[in-house]
């Protein structure tokens, strides 16, 4: 293939110095605007102690933080009792009226039944009401005062707790608002969300919902993002643009969110019908339920912005007319520097199919205008696919490399200092990205293959607009604006600064929408889901193609000699991206290393069968740390004999049997009826536990549970599975001393039925055989860390 010949369109910029001045000012533009786009991104400074009394200060409230987070609070326990009766006085003393709802709460968003077993717990959520003016409705603050069994909750959710507490000071402080302003401090969110459900289902201050702000942290440090919405959110989220003073959120977030096997409990509310918002910092994750989730670790400025964020929309909604938050649809909203930008969802598709148009018209104007051909527009079409699939393998092949050589990162939910592997991820994004562009550019034409990225991210726009309309505008806008750029740098003289001005500033548009993406999908996600900001990433990049092609001396026209010294410079930031990708990857492992203060994390928990008088040690570990080998050597499922664990292949290994009681089952009352027999069993552990659980052995459907009542709760939809012989169980958390009442009505037990009763405390030092950790191995953060469970059989 010859060098082909410069048509006269073509030379714009050909000037090496002027377009080496265009490339410049150009790049120097995009990379302030990125730079305010993480400057927005960034938590404020904390308030000191001595600000105004009616101002969220973050020094305030770290003191309440140290109280909650004293020590591991799990719910039922003493110590949880005392940062209950904490906040109760603190509220109290601010003149708030104020009562502990007690009561046994059922699991949030609840699948009954079944081999894990329906979840309860006995629940004290603190409650206080500051009482409206006039009030419309009702807001409600919420947090999770209890902790993980393993932790402090120095974060999670030491951070909201005393978040609420500094708000309720402040509003206090200040003119009453016109609506009722409601605290709730809830407790076992840890568990099963059983606070949370407990109170939205039937604390009578719920029965007329009501506007939810629930406040979360799911790590230690980071902005707080506004990340979960009821439906119909277009209210609710123009309140928190006007209102909140860091608004820090998207509509991709409720997507990305939807995807991810977490609940907070705010789905307690949502499901009783609530409205609102939900708030959390996600970055620092690796301390995440672990006993390094202290208050010290915990970053001000993240509890700045979570305070200020709810005392703003807790005024804003205190003030507002809650009977008319009725917008009929869903709003797209992502932040920008100086606020955050929203528009109603029923635009989502006009501007998705406004891009592609937009696009198929750059592609025929850029054709007539004599810049690319057909059959080029083509090849850049299919050629653009390149790098979007490209560098996401990239990244996580890098991270399965990593994971490889450090197998600990396994148990982690993010590394301890993971911006060496993000900054990896992105820089080897950017090599196979310019890689990509050196070596088609000349023979595809730099035209046809802007048209080919743009045209990529109109298709994923309509996909999005499809299947997650929240997150459409993050292709579809960069398309849109690239293709007006391009429709518009056609039509203006070649040889002026108007092209130039015009594919800045659609660079501009990408870069504020696409940064924040790929900055805020790291910790969202986590490095071993990388790729999808590295996806992002290649999609930032095609965006700003035009720009990028600044960097390359001019396409076409030159001699040989020229051709051939344009290919080597091109092949510059290349290599310089790949070795900066190396460089980063080897500071990341040389400086995220395991020791004292970030050990590796472990996970193991001990089992003894009272039956057989057996007992073994346990793992989750896929691929056990040396110390946990010490422990595991094979693999198992111990549903069988533990159900309450589930069915899940463990490591198992075998464990000197400790002087453990097993819960007692007393049977109170055994009648039949019409082919039903009901059971009333009272389940008593003989030792302080976190939970007791009773599963019901149904013979694979021989036996099928009914109805289920739980301390006088019914349990909703009692599922029976057919696959399991323990095929129906309850979990009940912070059981009380003197045991939890169950009643079962079974069909096709006429005769004896075999129940299992298993219960769970947490702390394996003492136990025989069980050394301490050494410095530098860690616990890991999982609800069965530490774990120490007795079970045994009964006939009855
Ligand atoms: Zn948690």
């Amino acid at each position: 293939m010859g060098v082909p010949l410069a048509r006269p369109a073509d030379r714009a910029l050909a000037r090496p110095y002027r377009r080496r001045l265009a490339a410049a000012a150009s790049l120097i533009t995009l990379i302030a605007v990125g730079a305010a786009v993480l400057a927005t991104l960034r938590p404020p400074a904390p308030v000191p102690a001595d600000a105004p009394a009616d101002e969220f200060s973050a020094a305030r409230a770290y003191r309440e933080a140290q109280v909650v987070a004293a020590g591991t609070h799990v719910a039922g326990s003493p110590a949880n009792d005392e940062v209950r009766r904490h906040i109760e006085e603190t509220l109290r003393g601010l003149g708030l009226e104020t009562s502990v709802q007690d009561t046994i709460g059922p699991e949030a968003g609840q699948l009954s039944g079944g081999a894990g077993g329906a979840a309860l717990a006995r629940v004290r959520n603190v409650v206080a009401r500051l009482p409206g003016t006039d009030p419309t409705g009702r807001v409600f603050l919420v947090a999770h005062y209890d902790s993980v069994q393993v932790g402090p909750g120095g974060n999670d959710d030491a951070a909201g707790t005393s978040a609420i507490l500094e708000v309720a000071r402040a509003l206090t402080a200040g003119p009453r608002p016109r609506n009722d302003v409601i605290f709730v401090l809830t407790d076992a969110e840890e568990a099963c969300l059983c606070g949370a459900a407990a109170f939205a289902s039937s604390h009578p201050l719920a029965t007329d919902g009501g506007v939810v702000l629930n406040l979360e942290a799911r790590g230690s440090t980071g902005p707080v993002i506004m990340f979960e919405t009821s439906e119909r959110n277009a209210d609710l989220v123009a309140a928190f643009g006007r209102a909140a003073p860091h608004p820090v959120g998207t509509s991709f977030a409720v997507e990305v969110y939807r995807l991810l096997p977490n609940d907070t409990d705010f789905t307690a509310f949502l499901d009783e019908g609530f409205v609102g918002l939900n708030s959390a910092y996600i970055d620092g994750g690796a301390i995440y339920h672990t006993p390094l989730d202290t208050v010290d670790r915990m970053d001000r400025r993240s509890l700045q912005q979570h305070g200020a964020n709810a005392l703003a929309l807790a005024r804003e909604f205190g003030a507002a007319d809650l009977t008319d938050l009725g917008a009929p649809g869903d709003a797209t909203y992502f932040p920008v520097p100086g606020g955050l930008v929203r528009y109603p969802g029923w635009l989502t598709w006009p501007l998705a199919l406004l891009a592609v148009v937009g696009v198929a018209a750059l592609a025929w104007a850029a054709r007539r205008a004599g810049r690319t051909s057909w059959p080029r527009l083509a090849a850049g079409f299919g050629l653009a696919l390149l790098p979007v699939v490209l560098a996401p393998l990239v990244a996580q092949l890098f991270w399965w490399a990593v994971t490889a050589i450090r197998p600990g990162y396994a148990e982690l939910l993010d590394p301890y200092r993971p911006v060496w592997y993000r900054l990896t991820v992105v820089a080897s994004a950017v090599a196979v990205f310019f890689g990509w562009y050196a070596l088609l550019r000349r023979r595809t034409g730099p035209a046809a293959l802007a048209v080919g990225g743009l045209a990529w991210l109109a298709i994923l726009g309509v996909v999005l607009a499809a299947v997650a309309p929240g997150g459409s505008y993050l292709t579809a806008l960069p398309a849109l604006a690239g293709a007006l750029a391009g429709l518009v740098a056609l039509r203006l003289p070649v040889d002026g600064p108007g092209p130039v001005l015009a594919v800045t500033a659609a660079g501009v548009v990408a870069v504020v929408i696409l940064l924040p993406t790929v900055v805020l999908l790291f910790p969202a996600l986590s490095m071993a889901m990388g790729g999808v900001a590295a996806f992002f990433s290649v999609l930032l990049g095609l965006a700003t193609l035009p720009v990028v092609d600044l960097l390359h001396p001019q396409a076409g026209g030159q001699r040989a000699m020229d051709a051939l010294r344009a290919r080597r410079r091109g092949a510059v930031p290349t290599f310089a991206a790949a070795l900066a990708a190396v460089v980063l990857a080897g500071v990341g492992l040389t400086v995220d290393r395991f020791d004292a203060d970030h050990p590796v994390p472990t996970h193991l928990m001990y089992a003894l069968d009272a039956d057989t008088g057996q007992a073994r040690w346990l793992s989750h570990e896929a691929d056990p740390q040396p110390w946990t080998a010490g422990y595991v050597d094979t693999e198992a499922s111990v549903g069988g004999e533990f159900p309450a664990l589930g069915d899940e292949p463990l490591r198992t290994g075998p464990a000197a049997a400790a002087p453990l009681p097993p819960p007692r089952v007393e049977k109170i009352a055994d009648t039949a009826a019409n082919g039903l027999r009901t059971l009333r069993l009272r389940l008593v552990p003989e030792r302080p536990v976190r939970l007791a659980a009773l599963h019901v052995e149904t013979g694979n459907g021989a036996v099928t549970v009914e109805r289920a009542t739980v301390a006088g709760r019914p349990v909703s939809d009692p599922v029976t599975d057919p696959a399991q012989r323990w095929g129906f169980g309850i979990v009940f958390h912070a059981p009380p001393a003197e045991g939890v009442e169950i009643e079962l009505v079974l069909r096709g037990a006429p005769g004896q039925v075999r129940v299992r009763a298993m219960d769970a405390s947490d702390g394996l030092t003492g136990l025989p055989g069980f050394r301490p950790r050494p410095a530098g191995v860690g616990i890991a953060g999982s609800h069965s860390s530490e774990m120490v469970a007795v079970a045994r059989t009964y006939p009855v």
